[in-house]
């Protein structure tokens, strides 16, 4: 869809920007981690297990190995004497094998003796070393693990494209992998641009802004998996902007934030077209962010956030979050999204999508959702009170208190609970 062509781009929608950016990201290549550094990447291989698990068939019970049609009819009134064989520790397998008439001592875990097809608990026996007594019978197999029934040699214990959790980390260490192949992180550059903005060591007097832009789309990056690097504050300037992303080139993403506006100072984009292939696109339907900028220079891919501190969360959360997760091989790179009642009225400008920072709560079967007070893009407060963005469309120009919306929830904070709801 077109809107207007300002400097001969035209504007695109939400849809169209999110569509050209994960059309264009590439999949990242695979390197091999540590098990216990591989905890929220995604698996780059089919891991297998090279031997059956268990390794051997054991018992699940302390107590007696015996076969079961010798204890047939075993009762408390009427137990069956048994000729105790020797005693099995765990990992001490034995070559003795159980005859008819005779049972083995033996403990969790521990392989079964040749001939014996049924473990007795302890519990249901009493012994004086040599002979038990078994008060119980027992079905064929009862507390008996088998080779191989949890995993078969040569089985996938985890595909590729797996996220890897606990569990799959317990499962690789069990097939003795300590290490495996995973998408690689992409390293992320993080350049402010502003003559008012400093760094946090540096005086922020004479009405200096701290880039908080840094540190905020820093955090960012951490959490969906990137490898930040601060690539420093550049100055207004043509020539300190392309010094600025010429160092950073080294990375597969620079996040620029700022500059990428309609002002006499704002050379991002023309840094843009000297360097890479130029602008894809610039400026998006949207609000907050909409001087967006993306474009290539060279294999890394330039995402210019516009500099408002509200603007580049947003615009990161939209674009450059669900691209690095697609980078690294991840399959569900979008926030859950839930429909929420609206508490209160909100107007918004047509033709533009919005992002309203959001305080969603869940009762009664409900989620409700309210903006978090001024929605300026200046201000951080808004996305500090929230745990959710509401996405309101193009068309809508005014929605009700009692409306349905959609909203993007930033956390996990709804369904976890302070207390157990089962105690
Ligand atoms: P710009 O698009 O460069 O005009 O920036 C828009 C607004 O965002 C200005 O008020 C800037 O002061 C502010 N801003 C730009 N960069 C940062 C940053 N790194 N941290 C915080 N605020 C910023
Ligand atoms: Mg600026």
């Amino acid at each position: 869809m077109l809107h207007f062509v300002r400097d001969g781009m035209p504007m695109i929608t939400v849809r169209e920007a999110l569509q050209h950016i994960l059309n264009t990201v590439p999949l990242l290549g695979l390197e091999k981690t540590a098990i216990t550094d591989a905890r929220d990447r995604v698996l780059g291989e089919d891991v297998r297990a090279p031997r059956d698990i268990p390794p051997r068939t054991n018992s699940a019970m302390d107590g007696y190995a015996l076969r079961a049609e010798d204890i047939t009819g075993a009762s408390a009134a009427n137990p069956k004497a048994l000729t105790v064989t020797e005693d099995i520790p765990a990992g001490h397998p034995s070559d003795k094998a159980v005859g008819p008439g005779e049972a083995a001592r033996i403990m969790t875990g521990a392989a079964l003796p040749e001939g014996a097809d049924t473990m007795v608990k302890v519990e249901d026996t009493e012994s004086d070393g040599s002979v038990v007594r078994i008060f119980a019978e027992a079905p064929l197999g009862e507390h008996v693990r088998y080779r191989g029934e949890d995993v078969k040699a040569g089985e996938i214990v985890v595909p590729r494209g797996t996220l890897i959790r606990p569990a799959e980390i317990g499962m690789m260490a069990s097939v003795g992998r300590s290490s495996v192949y995973v998408y690689r992180k992409p390293v992320v550059a993080i350049l402010a641009t502003g003559d008012e903005i400093v760094d946090l060591d540096e005086d922020p007097e004479q009405g200096k802004i701290i880039s908080s832009n840094t540190y905020s789309l820093y955090s960012q990056v951490v959490e969906c998996g990137g490898i930040p690097r601060n690539a420093g504050i550049a100055k207004d300037t043509r020539d300190d902007l392309l010094a600025h992303f010429r160092a950073a080139l080294g990375a597969d993403i620079i996040l620029s934030s700022g500059g990428v506006s309609v002002g006499d100072y704002d050379f991002v984009k023309d840094v843009m077209k000297e360097v890479g292939t130029g602008i894809e696109f610039w400026q998006v339907a949207q609000r907050p962010g909409k001087p967006l900028a993306f474009g290539k220079m060279g294999n890394t891919l330039v995402f210019g956030l516009p500099g408002n501190p509200v603007s580049s969360m947003i615009t990161f959360e939209q674009y450059v979050r669900p691209a690095i997760l697609k980078m690294t091989g991840h399959r569900n790179i979008f926030r859950r999204t839930v429909t929420a009642v609206l508490t209160e009225d909100v107007e918004k400008k047509k033709g533009l999508r919005y992002f309203f920072r959001a305080r969603v709560t869940y009762a009664d079967g409900e989620y409700r959702a309210a903006t978090t007070g001024e929605q300026g893009s200046g201000i951080l407060k808004s996305m500090v009170l929230a745990n959710g963005i509401m996405v309101i469309p193009e068309e809508v120009t005014a929605l009700k208190a009692g409306d349905r919306v959609i909203v993007q929830l930033l956390d996990n904070s709804l369904f976890c609970d302070a207390e157990p709801s089962y105690l």
